[in-house]
């Protein structure tokens, strides 16, 4: 979708990315600097295949600092970006036909990786009348003797719903009943919330289940990091000895600079973060008060991330201003993009039809242009 907007607006069309999956704003200066002394230095060689020593010890730091984790340097892996370790993660602890349960809606990636590392996606459908989380019940119930993962998001891409302790806990209290079922913990926008609370990662909510969780972070959201292609992931010792086999197979080792500049983001100056979250917030804030205002649209407020996920079943079925039956989701989506000029996805691609994913990683003007066409759109629906 976004490189179907991107085309039509250099064809001139007047398109709003209400669509794209990063950050608008720009890497912090003393981070890009870092970058380029570590060029200027010859940083930029083939680095240990899990990462050099000195991001490791800053991981560690971090992982200590922010999330109560208290690992030894073997616990910890470096590689390009979170989806990589996601799939090595996979690759480590399932065997062919195991089958991984994916809470729906969910990032795009998840069953394709499944699917990559030889297993099978299985889903758990969440909606607005839990806070599109999985419960202990929902959990309970789909849990069986071939699950061998649960891939767990939060915040969550692409509903913005961000886990409570306590509710990591009680999904806790399932899992412990179930001693092959590992925990693949996708914490990628922990940075982006909105609440009081910070984001709560499961190996820390739940200790006792430690020996059986990898934790997945990384610097592309909250870093505002998503084209140096760095992440990490946090786990047992054993568990991490085969992702770092699989990830010295596929990517030989992390790229130098993006680590040196990793070094300087985790620990040097962290005030960007909290100004980029104000701004995200007063646009999460507007979006809110828009789409409660726009006639088919029904939101819950998100509380994380930089997406909100409507549900837009209100248009199904109805006609556009152009003619066009809206059957689904995507004619949705197809009819705004043609008809109003924005460009939003589908809600079926996250594995939870008739809902339209949003995101307001976009200049506030826009963002609200962009609603008051999606309003006109609703309005004008026959
Ligand atoms: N996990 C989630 C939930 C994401 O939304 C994304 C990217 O959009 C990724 C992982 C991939 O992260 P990275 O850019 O670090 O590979």
């Amino acid at each position: 979708m976004n490189e179907r907007a991107a085309r039509l607006r250099k064809e001139g069309r007047d398109i709003i990315p209400l669509s794209l999956g990063e950050p608008d704003f720009h890497t912090a200066e003393n981070i890009k600097a870092a970058g380029r002394t570590a060029i200027e230095n010859n940083f930029t060689k083939y680095t240990a295949s899990d990462g050099c020593a000195e991001l490791k010890v800053a991981i560690l730091d971090k992982l200590r600092r922010e999330n109560g984790l208290n690992l030894a340097v073997d616990e910890v892996v470096v590689g390009n970006g979170a989806k990589i370790l996601i799939l090595a993660a996979l690759f480590s602890v399932i065997d062919s036909r195991d089958e991984v349960l994916i809470p729906s809606p969910y990032w795009v990636s998840y069953p394709d990786l499944v699917d990559l590392a030889g297993g099978v996606p299985t889903f758990a459908p969440t909606t607005e009348a839990t806070g599109f989380k999985v419960t202990a019940e929902i959990l309970e119930s789909l849990l069986n003797k071939n699950t061998k993962a649960l891939i767990l998001n939060s915040p969550n891409n692409p509903t913005g719903a961000v886990y409570t302790r306590e509710e990591l806990r009680l999904l806790g209290s399932v899992l412990k009943n179930w001693s092959d079922v590992w925990i693949v913990t996708d914490d990628l926008y922990e940075h982006l919330v909105y609440s009081k609370h910070k984001a709560a990662t499961f190996a820390e909510a739940v200790p006792e289940l430690s020996n059986r969780t990898i934790t997945i972070n990384g610097f592309s959201k909250g870093y505002v990091m998503t084209g140096w292609r760095l992440g990490f992931a946090a786990g047992p010792k054993d568990a991490l000895k085969t992702m770092r086999g699989f990830l010295s197979q596929m990517h030989g080792s992390p790229n130098s600079i993006a680590q040196a500049a990793g070094v300087v983001a985790l620990n040097g100056d962290q005030s960007f973060i909290e100004r980029n979250l104000a701004t995200l917030r007063a646009r999460r804030d507007i979006f809110v008060q828009r789409a409660r205002e726009i006639p088919g649209l029904t939101l819950i407020e998100p509380d994380g991330t930089f997406y909100a996920f409507p549900g837009c079943a209100g248009m199904i079925n109805r006609r556009s201003c152009g003619g066009r039956l809206l059957a689904t989701d995507n004619d949705v989506v197809e009819a705004l993009l043609e008809e109003a000029g924005v460009a939003a996805l589908p809600g079926c691609v996250f594995g939870t039809s008739a809902h339209l994913r949003i995101s307001y990683a976009i200049d506030t003007a826009l963002l609200i242009e962009g609603m008051n066409r999606v309003a006109g759109f609703a309005g004008a629906l026959r």
